[in-house]
């Protein structure tokens, strides 16, 4: 039995010209300032992979099926350099929002090219929107839960129990080149807990993995110094696991330069020292909004003030490089929000309160069960490929048309890096570099 497990979890982006123009000066003065806050450091590859995908491919390697991970973007040659006879008979799709359209047409293609073949969906959006999936797109056989050995069983019409676990939990020689030209991503924990209305980690399935992420497996493979994120939605799932996570971490000599996401509220003197013990660089925050009903209206809480005061606490006691991430065009978001949350992210980015300020879209994913959907929101393309957080808006509020929403979201873009390049007179002395700061998020923008 062959299987194709195709990684289609990321996808290139269309940019509009100003958006272009946009992502090159931030990634520039990124390079300047990320060198200058974190030191000398072997920066992330450029290109990425899912975590899962290849958990899923090493438990079926490992039980003895002939399993290929691919890439999406090699599919086309894999389908064409292959004989009608050396098509595979499962394919497996881990997707998100955005890709679904694409695996369904990719599976057409090979359900019309071999009798038989046996297609799959898997990942979040497989997860939380199965119903509308299979009704929009039936060429899926089936939809595969968010669980590595459950979803390795189902791809092969087994059971659990008939599979044994793999000594290493993610073979790293699956890829098809050397770890170091990835992007490197570990994770402690799956879904999120929290379950904030705007936002799909919280709809997905929680799950806890081993509390080092498996560092010590990766280490073999990169130079000391290489940047490593862990990409849990929240660092171990919660506060209390966040400081076991760090705790196991610093029990291992890695010598490697770690980031991982936070949420604001849990942040203590005791968790930023067990952070910087373990080797934690980079610590990334969510400034949803600075309007307490736009807080509300997304089930997020908390005080708007809470994340300032946090980050005075981080740049009193450590040197950690602190990324917020702030998203434009949250249900029940007004002109004054949107207004005021410029106004202060130009503040901590002068003042260097912060050394970096993301900037995403909300985007309404698509989900079975409606009453979890924030409100106040009027979808207006049913264009899966559509829904991503760089784009066109989708949507628009009550109160913000989606012109709106995308007028803001290219006005902050060019204000952020107004801010950062004056917080650092770069301009002014010369000193922006020429290059762009090699994220593997590059990778995913048509520059
Ligand atoms: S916004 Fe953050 S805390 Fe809330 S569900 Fe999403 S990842 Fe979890």
């Amino acid at each position: 039995m062959k299987i194709w497990l195709i990684d289609a979890t990321t996808y290139r982006r269309s940019l509009s010209p100003l958006q272009i123009e946009n992502k090159r000066l931030y990634f520039r003065i990124k390079n300047y300032v990320k060198n200058h806050i974190v030191g000398p450091h072997e920066p992330p590859g450029q290109k990425c992979y899912s975590a899962g995908v290849l958990r899923i491919a090493t438990i079926l390697r490992h039980n003895g099926y002939d399993t290929e991970y691919i890439p999406l973007a090699e599919i086309d040659k894999m389908i064409e350099n292959s004989e009608r006879g050396a098509l595979p008979d499962i394919v497996g799709f881990g997707a998100v929002t955005p890709t679904v359209p694409v695996c369904a047409h990719y599976s057409s293609l090979l359900k019309s090219s071999k009798n038989g073949i046996r297609i799959v969906l898997g990942g979040a959006h497989a997860h939380f929107a199965s119903k509308t999936t299979m009704a929009k797109y039936p060429v899926f056989d089936e939809i595969v839960p968010d669980c590595d050995m459950v979803a390795a069983a189902k791809i092969i019409q087994s059971r659990p129990k008939d599979l044994s676990n793999p000594p290493l939990y993610i073979d790293y020689k699956i890829l098809p080149e050397p770890l170091h030209n990835y992007c490197v991503n570990l994770f402690t924990s799956s879904g999120c807990k929290y379950h904030c209305g705007h936002c799909q980690d919280g709809l997905a399935v929680y799950n806890e993995y081993a509390l080092d992420g498996g560092l010590s497996e990766v280490l073999v493979y990169l130079k000391p110094k290489t940047t490593i994120h862990y990409c849990d939605s929240v660092l171990g799932g919660s506060e209390k696991r966040a400081v076991e996570v760090c705790k196991k971490i610093s029990s291992i000599k890695h010598n490697m330069l770690l980031s991982c996401d936070l949420r604001s509220e849990f942040i203590s003197s005791e968790l930023v020292e067990n952070l910087v013990n373990a080797g934690f660089v980079e610590l990334r925050m969510g400034l949803l909004s600075t309007d307490r009903h736009v807080l509300n209206n997304i089930n997020r809480g908390g005080n708007p003030d809470k994340i300032l005061e946090t980050i005075k606490l981080i740049r009193k006691i450590s040197k950690i490089y602190i990324s917020i991430y702030i998203t434009i065009g949250l249900p029940g978001s007004t002109t004054d929000a949107v207004d005021q949350l410029i106004r202060l992210v130009k503040h901590l980015l002068e003042k260097r309160y912060v050394d970096e300020v993301k900037c995403n879209l909300y985007v309404p994913y698509p989900n079975d069960d409606n009453t979890t959907s924030p409100i106040g929101v009027h979808i207006q393309n049913e264009d899966w490929t559509k829904y991503d957080r760089q784009s066109y808006p989708v949507y628009g509020l009550s109160k913000l048309t989606s012109d709106d929403i995308w007028n803001a979201f290219q006005k902050i873009e060019g204000e952020i890096n107004i801010s950062w390049d004056k917080a650092y007179e770069l301009s002014r002395s010369g000193k922006i570099p020429d290059t762009c700061y090699p994220e593997y998020i590059i990778s995913c923008y048509k520059l």
